[in-house]
């Protein structure tokens, strides 16, 4: 692991931190313990989990990476830490759901579990005050949050990452149910402009089930008192990572 110094606060999130670097191209992210959910109504500590969600994040990305899909990850620098290129974030949160669970589940009357015929790709304005609602591409054009060339690309990288992720996870036992992601636009070098995959990857933002007993391994724990969170994400790190 490279030894980056770590410069001023430039962001502090629900569960990331983000500092900037000597090098103006990159950031440092770092992942926290704290957790909130309900747009922060809910407050809490998932013991490690920031230790937990790095791992993943880094274990994921580079597995996205060696299947095509560009990400902003450039390096682990400790448990907690990643150095990330940094990147102008597109406010616009693409889902992607393979299984009605949670918002889905709720707005179209449909049972937990049900499975979607196709992957289903909805988009969400990144506005916390307005509490994240759901958008269309009219919508984003008409705010500017996006050209069409920009989320044409964001949809086709998010539905090669679910066919990676949901292949690699289908192998140790573990449904993805849904996830979130979030891209940026390359803040500088020769590759300004391009479009990359940032934020984590984690059970933070996607649902996971076990296949077989349908546990939910994810941050629903959290969000719904099922008790059993940090050995829920304890248990995705084994699968996927071993240890
Ligand atoms: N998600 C997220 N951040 C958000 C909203 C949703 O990471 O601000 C993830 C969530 O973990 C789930 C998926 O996106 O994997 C779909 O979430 P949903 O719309 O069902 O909302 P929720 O039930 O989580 O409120």
């Amino acid at each position: 692991m490279a030894k980056v110094t770590r410069g001023e606060l430039i962001y502090e999130g629900k569960a990331k931190r983000v500092y900037n670097t000597p090098d103006d191209g990159l950031c440092i992210m770092e992942f926290k313990d704290s957790a909130t959910a309900f747009n922060g109504q809910k407050r809490g500590e998932i013991q490690d989990k920031g230790i937990l969600n790095a791992l993943l994040s880094v274990h994921f990305f580079n597995l996205l990476e060696k299947n095509g899909v560009p990400t902003h990850m450039v390096e682990p620098l400790s448990e907690r830490e990643l150095l990330v290129r940094r990147l102008a974030i597109v406010p616009v949160e693409l889902v992607i759901r393979n299984i009605a669970a949670g918002s889905l589940a709720k707005r179209l009357g449909l049972e937990e579990g049900v499975p979607m015929p196709f992957p289903i790709v909805e988009m969400y304005y990144k506005r916390d005050d307005l509490g994240d609602p759901m958008i269309n591409r009219n919508h984003a054009r008409a705010l500017d949050l996006a050209g069409d060339t920009e989320l044409d690309r964001m949809e086709s990288l998010g539905l090669m990452v679910n066919s990676i992720l949901r292949k690699e996870l289908a192998g140790v036992g573990i449904e993805l149910v849904d996830f979130k992601l979030e891209f940026g636009l390359e803040a500088s070098g020769p590759n300004s402009g391009r479009i990359l995959l940032g934020d984590e990857i984690s059970p933070d933002t996607c649902r996971f089930w076990d296949t077989a007993t349908k546990e939910k391994l994810d941050k629903d724990r959290f969000r719904r008192d099922l008790g059993g969170v940090e050995e829920a994400y304890r248990e995705v790190v084994r699968r996927v990572i071993g240890g």
